[in-house]
């Protein structure tokens, strides 16, 4: 735009805002340094109004390049949840310090949901008196969004869909890890199999949904009757695996009766129909003299084994009981 001016035309009004010339003349003098922000960038005065800019912070606000300077304010062109008690732009010139601000939360016209890095500076004029403040501005939403898709993707993939129990291939990895640990302190811990008796007979005689309505109450007592440093999964149909760290033989029988008991006792109620349920254990204790030739996987499914051959034992003497693999007869282990 040519700057000859027509004496008959008004002339322009100088700019009456507060160290509007000062600002002008910084912005002018950094323009080469500015232009090559690959974030959104601006320059605000001591009173907010946004005096300069570049392309992703008009992309960033969703207004045109001439509109940016009519809406008003920073606080105007970005709605951020802070804004505008705590406005960033304000912040910097109240304080005269630099700022930043990892995880803000906002709106702009162009982005309903926006999430953003903010960094700010004070700027000063030759003679020492604040006059504004630069900040740059990352826009993090689809970073964030991704994020949080990754996270919800990673939480379905080791959960169980009906139970809301890990998975059986978590529960093994995890397991695995355990019995690293155990290998290399010499701690105990015990695997507990437990399955749900005549289940086939359960979904036959009152329906499959009476079935998911069983295994999902059963998930939630179990999920409440372990600690917080135990781990449990659906690794079955109707059968779960909990690994309980810091356990011996005594202390895995104790927790697979008492959860016996549990649920031989409660009335699982389903569309008016009382269901009865009973539960099969068996249990194995991880064994000091294991480590001596075997590697972590084998030593993981020997110790699946065990425990299984106990459940196993324990469904053929009778069922809705516990059975111990140190305790069963020699011709069964
Ligand atoms: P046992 O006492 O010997 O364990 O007998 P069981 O009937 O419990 O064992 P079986 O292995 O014969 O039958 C397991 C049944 O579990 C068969 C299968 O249809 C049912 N099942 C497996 N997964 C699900 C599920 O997600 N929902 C429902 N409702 N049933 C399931
Ligand atoms: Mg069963
Ligand atoms: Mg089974």
């Amino acid at each position: 735009m040519s700057n000859n001016t027509s004496p008959l035309q008004p002339k322009k009004q100088a700019d009456s805002r507060p160290f509007a010339q000062e600002l002008k003349t910084w912005v002018e003098e950094n323009r080469g340094l500015t232009e090559i922000f690959l974030d959104a960038y601006c320059v605000v005065d001591i009173l907010s109004n946004v005096v300069d800019f570049n392309i992703a912070f008009s992309d960033l606000c969703g207004y045109t390049y001439r509109k940016v300077f009519k809406v008003g304010t920073f606080c105007d062109l970005v709605k951020l949840e802070i804004c505008p008690h705590q406005c960033p732009a304000k912040q910097i010139v109240t304080s005269q310090r630099p700022i930043r601000l990892d995880e803000l939360e906002g709106s702009s016209r162009a982005f309903p949901n926006l999430r953003l890095i903010l960094a700010g500076v004070p700027l000063f004029t030759k003679t020492g008196e604040i006059m504004g403040a630069m900040l740059t501005l990352r826009n993090v939403t689809a970073e964030d969004e991704l994020q949080k898709k990754y996270l919800e993707r990673k939480a379905e993939s080791i959960t169980d869909g009906l139970t809301g129990l890990y998975n059986k291939s978590f529960t093994e990895d995890s397991l695995l890890r355990v019995v690293k640990t155990a290998l290399r302190n010499s701690n105990t811990f015990a695997l507990v199999m437990m399955d749900i008796d005549h289940f086939k007979k359960i979904n036959d005689t009152f329906g499959h949904q009476t079935g998911d309505y069983i295994l999902t109450k059963v998930s939630e007592m179990l999920r409440a009757e372990v600690r917080g440093s135990d781990l449990v999964g659906r690794v079955g149909g109707e059968e779960f695996m909990a690994v309980l760290n810091n356990t011996n033989v005594a202390g895995a029988c104790i927790f697979a009766e008492r959860f016996r008991e549990r649920i031989a006792k409660t009335e699982f109620v389903f569309e008016g129909k009382t269901i009865p349920v009973t539960m099969s254990f068996g249990t194995a204790t991880f064994n000091e003299k294991w480590r001596k030739g075997l590697d972590p996987e084998s030593s993981m499914k020997f110790m699946v084994t065990k425990a299984d051959k106990a459940l196993y034992y324990a469904k053929n003497t009778g069922r809705n009981r516990t059975c111990q693999y140190e305790s069963l007869p020699k011709e069964s282990q």
